[in-house]
């Protein structure tokens, strides 16, 4: 079993806008961060890709089992406009990113301009996917204000950089079975939730689990959290069994980090 973090950062700065800044990291705690994921032995992948891997085992279970692999995911909510640096930083050292971003925040004070958008997608590793338009939360909206949601905030990505949108991430990681549906109605291929639990081969590609960064997480918290895969069970053991111990002793081992 591939047990995988799957990172949420939000916003790297030294002057934060106030209503994010428990989830802020100083510049140079970041650069802590980029220098812990970098040594920790796993290999960054984009999350297309570990959606591509998830689905791959899911077709084909025995030998997604056979090959477990230390990979790490980095991810951004919302678009803040320190996102550039940030996933430069993450760049330069072989670190892809995959920005989600809020629509109607583009331009505000703090966030991405359509240019900053364009100059984040231009660089090397970065993916833009949608944050929805107005970060509501999308299991208390009526169907028509879902689908806008879901589907306006993807094609206005689209029109701003020219190319699709693939990929969602639920605000305040709500995604009841409707919300769900209505994402995956609006055309993306894959979406990321929060849950504060690391990902595996089973998890759900439209809801994606991610350990959220607050700004007490620590360069040694981060190392250990990279760190946390141990031997699994048996291999005659069932599957499903199996993926699900692992996933419990990690989410044990996490919360006992984090309390
Ligand atoms: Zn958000």
């Amino acid at each position: 079993m591939t047990v995988v973090p799957v990172l949420l950062y939000h916003s790297v700065s030294d002057d934060p806008l106030p209503e994010i800044a428990e989830y802020n990291l100083t510049r140079q705690r970041f650069a802590d961060h980029v220098r812990v994921i970098r040594d920790s032995g796993r290999t960054p992948i984009t999350f297309a890709d570990w959606v591509g891997r998830m689905r791959a085992a899911a077709a084909d279970p025995a030998d997604g089992i056979s090959s477990p692999e230390r990979v790490v995911v980095v991810t951004f909510d919302d678009g803040y406009d320190n996102n550039l640096s940030a996933c430069a930083l993450l760049g330069e050292h072989g670190i892809p990113s995959t920005v989600y971003v809020t629509t109607d925040y583009v331009g505000r004070s703090g966030f991405v301009d359509e240019a900053g958008l364009r100059d984040l997608a231009a660089i090397d590793g970065v993916t833009v996917g949608s944050h929805a338009v107005s970060h509501r939360r999308l299991d208390e909206l009526p169907a028509s204000e879902l689908g806008d949601e879901v589907r306006l905030s993807r094609t206005r990505l689209a029109d701003v950089l020219g190319r699709p949108c693939e990929t969602f991430a639920y605000p305040h990681g709500n995604h009841g079975a409707r919300v769900r549906r209505a994402v995956q109605d609006a055309g993306y291929a894959s979406a990321a939730g929060v849950k504060n639990a690391y990902s595996h081969e089973r998890d759900d590609v439209y809801g994606v689990a991610r350990l959220m960064a607050t700004r007490d997480w620590s360069a040694d918290q981060l190392e250990r959290f990279l760190g946390n895969d141990r031997p699994l069970a048996p291999r005659r053991e069932k599957l499903q069994t199996k993926g699900y111990r692992a996933y419990r002793r990690v989410r044990k081992r996490l919360t006992e980090v984090t309390s």
